[in-house]
């Protein structure tokens, strides 16, 4: 098994007390990568090196034009090597090599873009309305920025906070899921060779839960960027709060994909599938409840199920296979644990509901694509994210009702509408109370759009202009241009 080394300051170092865990292959159940188990020391230092390289000319005084020019060299390098990241992602959390080499090939954008926009980033001359003063802005970066990245898609969700963190100036400590570090490490090979100057970026490995309160809590990180579950997302905040710094909150959602009678059906039925069985549900935005308008229910539900229940399963680095494994063992149990819940609160499984035993799916940890229909709004499985192959069918007879439906759960992610109706499209699209609406598609993302989440799936926009905007702070200049000498008694 190969070895593997953390980033910090530029050195590729073990952990502090020399300790590894096992990375798992989710397809065999078997481990595959030692990865350091960093340590509390290990952050500190970390942290350290990022404070360092923060204040060190060779950042702090490289012009924003050349700070871009390494982002998109980066870019130029991670696209050379972006089969290689892909394989080593499906192996580490068992998502297929499909979806993650569109990922990696997709990826280099990101460093394009906000390696371009480095150098746009521009303070005003504000018209201010008190005589003989000039004020005026800049936008500065925050300082050492840390990232928290979840296991579902480990290099794209942190080069969502890498690439607009590093065009703004900041320098970078992230910690990668326990469950896939492995290309993050791989990745974090390519600053050096971009020409990043030592200590911009640091990757420390290890359990969030034995290092994270360091990593959130220490004095000289100025921002959080997490990724992950409601659950941790809720102890990150408040660990942040306890210190008054900025957060972003990227996390889980329980999607409505909303068909109406109008829609292209065969269309609906393929992007209802794509919303919760490509990534095998496990993905932050997952359609995991299909809202039905009532007088196409039944035709609906035999469609799909027909068309679902042909999906491949097997080796996520077989380009042939749809659905691939859960990606961690407790996973599978909780998603199992939810198949259980459904049928005993009532719901009717049409499809699934079961643990998969086919040969091909070999000793991983693997799920049938499952169906349930009969599903009320108020059921655990119409409310909580499950994070697997599993979609709960709720029926509706109106706009006003799929809006209610779709609005009632304490998640504001995302959104699917199939509908052929213009009116239809823009109406729910404002009535949503989500970051996405996807109309006639689903989960298509882009550079260029900002991405984030409504109520209890977050707040912060991670893509497009928006984002830079969550790695800087202004600061507002005033220079009294009048020459007058000032009563020092009156509050000009
Ligand atoms: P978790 O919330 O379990 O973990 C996310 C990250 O937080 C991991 O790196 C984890 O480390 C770390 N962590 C755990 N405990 C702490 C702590 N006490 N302090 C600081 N960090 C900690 O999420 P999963 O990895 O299970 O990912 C699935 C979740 O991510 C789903 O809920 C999904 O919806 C959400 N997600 C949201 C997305 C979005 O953009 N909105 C996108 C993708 C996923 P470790 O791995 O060591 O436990």
């Amino acid at each position: 098994m190969q070895k593997h080394r953390m980033l910090i300051g530029g050195q590729w170092v073990e952990s502090g007390n020399g300790e590894f865990f096992e990375s798992l292959n989710p397809f065999t159940g078997k481990p595959w990568a030692l990865v350091p188990r960093g340590t509390i020391d290990d952050v500190n230092q970390a942290v350290g090196a990022a404070r360092s390289a923060l204040k060190a000319p060779s950042w702090a005084e490289l012009s924003a034009t050349d700070r871009g020019a390494l982002l998109r060299r980066f870019g130029d390098l991670l696209a050379k090597r972006a089969d290689e990241l892909a394989e080593i992602e499906s192996r580490d959390n068992g998502k297929l090599i499909n979806e993650m080499s569109a990922q990696l090939h997709y990826m280099p954008q990101w460093f394009h873009y906000f390696g371009g926009l480095a150098d746009k980033i521009e303070g005003r001359v504000l018209p201010i309305d008190r005589p003989g003063m000039f004020n005026f802005t800049f936008e500065e970066p925050l300082g050492v920025v840390a990232a928290i990245t979840p296991w579902n898609s480990p290099l794209m969700l942190g080069a969502w906070k890498l690439a607009p963190a590093l065009a703004a100036g900041n320098t970078f400590v992230w910690k990668p899921s326990e469950h896939s570090s492995v290309s993050a490490l791989e990745f974090g090979k390519l600053f050096a060779e971009a020409g990043f100057p030592p200590g911009v970026v640091n990757i420390v490995t290890g359990f969030g839960n034995e290092i994270g309160d360091t990593l959130v809590g220490h004095p000289d990180v100025a921002k959080v960027a997490f990724t992950g579950g409601d659950l941790t997302g809720q102890h990150v905040y408040a660990t942040a709060a306890k210190h008054i710094k900025p957060v972003t909150m990227e996390l889980g959602g329980k999607s409505a994909n909303i068909v109406f009678a109008d829609a292209n059906f065969d269309n609906a039925v393929k992007g209802v599938v794509s919303g919760i069985f490509a990534a095998t549900g496990q993905t932050c935005v997952a359609g995991s409840r299909a809202l039905i308008q009532r007088s196409i229910l039944d035709e609906f539900v035999e469609k799909f199920v027909a068309f679902a229940s042909t999906a491949r399963m097997g080796d996520p680095l077989d380009t042939a296979t749809q659905v691939g494994p859960i990606t961690t063992q407790p996973q599978y149990a909780k998603v199992l644990d939810y198949i259980e819940i459904a049928k005993a609160e009532g719901a009717r499984c049409v499809l699934g509901g079961k643990a998969a035993t086919r040969p091909e799916c070999g000793d991983g940890w693997f799920i049938e694509p499952t169906v349930f229909t009969d599903v009320t709004p108020s059921m655990r499985i119409a409310q909580e994210e499950v994070f697997g192959p599993v979609l709960a069918v709720i029926p509706f007879e109106d706009e006003d009702e799929a809006i209610e439906i779709a609005n009632g759960t304490q998640y504001g992610l995302a959104a699917g509408v199939w509908t052929s109706d213009i009116n239809r499209c823009l109406n729910m699209a404002k009535r949503l109370e989500s970051g996405t609406v996807w109309i006639n598609t689903y989960r298509v993302s882009s550079f260029i759009s900002p991405f984030g989440g409504y109520k209890r799936s977050g707040f912060g926009r991670e893509s497009g202009l928006s984002a830079i905007r969550e790695y800087l702070q202004e600061k507002s200049v005033w220079i009294d241009t009048s020459g007058a000498t000032a009563n020092p008694f009156v509050t000009r």
